[in-house]
């Protein structure tokens, strides 16, 4: 507020300066011949102006005859400017004349100069505090009178006793999550009365899972179920352009937790910091090592009367740095699993609380087809429906809108290129393939759709939804699920004779499955019992290199070799089953090239229940 008033207060100095009407401006040699003649009445001068008012008003002789302005004005002002070699004999015809001198000194009054010299830093510390102050906002900081100087300040955001308002109602599944931390929750609200039973907590807890299975919700309810303070932090966050700006960060966030105490810290993303040490690659080491043992510093250093406790998030546990998971520090863990069939149904609730609902909307029928969604996909989906109702412009979101976003997520948005009729004929009969190879083993999981739009980056789409989520995978299932894999290329093999490069992924998916049923299950009675495990994809180069395959040349060729004899001995299981029932092959692929979508009722109209 203050450097607006200065720009008022100057503005009208200058106004004041610059604007001063009915003066008359002269020349010197009129001023002097105005003095002779007696007119001038009394004059002020500073430095070379003179300003000085006439004894009786004077009006301007007319310069030229076309200018002359409409109203020709009567002066009492006027103002001139002395020559810069002066003029000694001014001085001598003013007293003369009975002219009123005053002399003005050439400073300018203090308070324009002290404008002057700092309203241009005035003007720019407002600026820069009111872009922070905005840029603050922008980040939801609810932080509050944070300096904008302070860049190694913590930028977590301190949500108010009543700011999370996520509870536990709002987290769906879970349960053995929430059990452990039921327990973090009951000591947040009432520390005195653990403590008094001697009672201490872990001070961190690790929430491991995958994405968007809800871990950084899960710590948000836990702050919010709680009613404590919750500030957190994203790991890649920490690293900063300015080396031991992380470390300073982290000093101050558990700074302000003590003080804050009873609170929670939340560290998500802490591989991205927590990464075992000394690898070598990935860069940027010297700060994150710095930001880790700081992290490590503070968590030791808690006294026992601060109930601090410390959440971290992570999908990598397995690249974490051994000192952050020791005892007295992340001990504890809990898991955060990918959401089950009632967690589905759960999460789908939750996500449609305000959506308009058709009749025909079954979210239990929904959860089952949706194997493999985690909670930020089942979020994704519920809006992706609603927004496909909305372009329709419909009331209520319908099932076929959710049938529709379910495809979208999982496979991309419907391309517009057609196919020309042959891609589409081989596309056909590489789906059908599938599909027929799927319904017609025994065990392997039912096909909910086929389809022969393209979205994303595949041609056509085979669906399998197993009834049950499955944890444990037979031997059998595992080779049918091969032989599925493979049914879209026999097919094609079978009808056209030739290969095309369709099958690329599902060539991939099979080796992929073959190796591990092989490396890790056992279940090559070649290579037996014994989990040949190779350097796994880390995204983060380090750990692989250092850990190279742990077996010989010799088994590694012997696994090459199993590998290939499983995949082919499903390849073959697929191409007799397809070749004894052809015309059931060719029925689908007709149907497909008719309808482009099957579904399963359609399916088991078109082959029957046992085709
Ligand atoms: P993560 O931190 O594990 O990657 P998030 O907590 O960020 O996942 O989850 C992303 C979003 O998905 C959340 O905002 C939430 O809306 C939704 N979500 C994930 N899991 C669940 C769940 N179990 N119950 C309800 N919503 C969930
Ligand atoms: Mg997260
Ligand atoms: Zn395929």
């Amino acid at each position: 507020m203050v450097w607006f008033v200065a720009v008022w207060v100057l503005m009208s100095y200058f106004l004041q300066t610059a604007r001063t009407p009915d003066r008359l401006e002269l020349s010197y040699t009129d001023f002097l011949s105005h003095l002779e003649e007696d007119r001038v009445a009394e004059i002020t001068i500073r430095e070379d102006r003179i300003t000085g008012t006439f004894r009786d008003p004077v009006s301007p002789e007319p310069e030229s005859e076309v200018e002359t302005p409409a109203e020709p004005r009567e002066h009492t002002r006027f103002v001139t400017v002395i020559p810069s070699f002066g003029d000694p004999d001014l001085l001598g015809s003013l007293r003369e004349k009975g002219v009123t001198v005053r002399a003005e000194s050439s400073a300018s009054p203090w308070y324009v100069a002290l404008l002057v010299s700092f309203l241009p830093w005035v003007l720019l510390i407002g600026i820069f505090v009111y872009m922070s102050r905005k840029a603050r906002e922008r980040m939801g900081g609810m932080m509050g009178g944070q300096n904008p100087f302070s860049f190694g300040k913590s930028k977590a955001r301190l949500y108010e006793r009543s700011e999370s308002k996520t509870t536990f109602e709002d987290v769906a599944g879970l349960a053995n999550a929430k059990r452990e931390l039921t327990e973090v929750v009951e000591f947040l609200k009432e520390p005195k009365r653990f403590r008094s039973l001697g009672a201490e907590l872990p001070n961190g807890i690790l929430l491991v899972g995958p994405p968007g299975t809800g871990k950084t919700l899960m710590a948000r309810a836990v702050a919010g179920e709680a009613g404590v303070p919750f500030l957190s932090i994203s790991g890649s966050e920490f690293i900063e352009m300015f080396v031991g700006v992380g470390a300073s960060r982290v000093r101050d966030m558990f700074q302000k937790a003590k003080k804050e105490a009873p609170s929670i810290v939340f560290i998500d993303e802490v591989d991205s910091i927590g990464r075992v040490r000394g690898t070598g690659l990935g860069g940027g080491h010297d700060e994150r090592e710095q930001t880790l043992n700081q992290i490590l510093a503070e968590m030791d250093g808690f006294e026992p009367h601060e109930s601090v406790v410390v959440l971290a998030a992570t999908n990598r546990p397995d690249v974490l740095d051994p000192a952050l998971i020791r005892p007295g520090r992340f001990d504890r863990r809990v898991a955060v699993e990918m959401p089950q069939r009632d967690a589905r149904r759960e999460i789908l609730e939750i996500h449609t609380r305000g959506v308009p609902l058709a009749e025909g909307v079954d979210l239990d029928a929904l959860a089952a087809r949706t194997v493999g969604f985690s909670g930020a996909d089942l979020k994704n989906l519920a809006n992706e429906a609603s927004l496909l109702a909305a372009r329709k412009k419909k009331e209520v979101v319908d099932a076929e809108d959710f049938a529709e976003a379910v495809d979208k997520i999982r496979m991309g948005v419907e391309r517009e290129d057609l196919l020309n009729e042959e891609e589409r004929r081989i596309v056909a009969y590489h789906e059908a393939g599938h599909a027929l190879v799927a319904r017609l083993l025994p065990g392997t999981d039912p096909v909910e759709k086929v389809t022969i739009v393209p979205r994303g980056r595949s041609l056509g789409l085979t669906e399998q939804v197993p009834e049950e989520d499955r944890h444990n995978l037979k031997r059998s299932y595992l080779q049918n699920r091969l032989a599925v894999l493979l049914g879209g290329r026999v097919a094609e093999l079978l009808v056209f004779e030739e290969l095309t490069s369709g099958a690329e992924n599902d060539l991939e998916n099979a080796t992929e499955l073959a190796r591990r049923m092989i490396c890790r299950w056992g279940m090559s009675e070649k290579l037996g019992a014994v989990s040949y495990r190779q350097g796994e994809h880390h995204p983060f180069l380090g750990r692989e290199l250092a850990q190279a395959k742990d077996f010989s040349e010799h088994t590694a060729r012997l696994i090459d070799e199993e590998v290939h004899r499983t995949v082919q001995e499903m390849e073959d299981k697929a191409e007799d089953l397809l070749r004894s029932q052809r015309d059931k092959l060719d029925l689908l692929a007709r149907a497909l090239l008719e309808q482009e979508s099957l579904s399963r009722d359609e399916l088991d109209r078109l082959l029957g229940e046992g085709g």
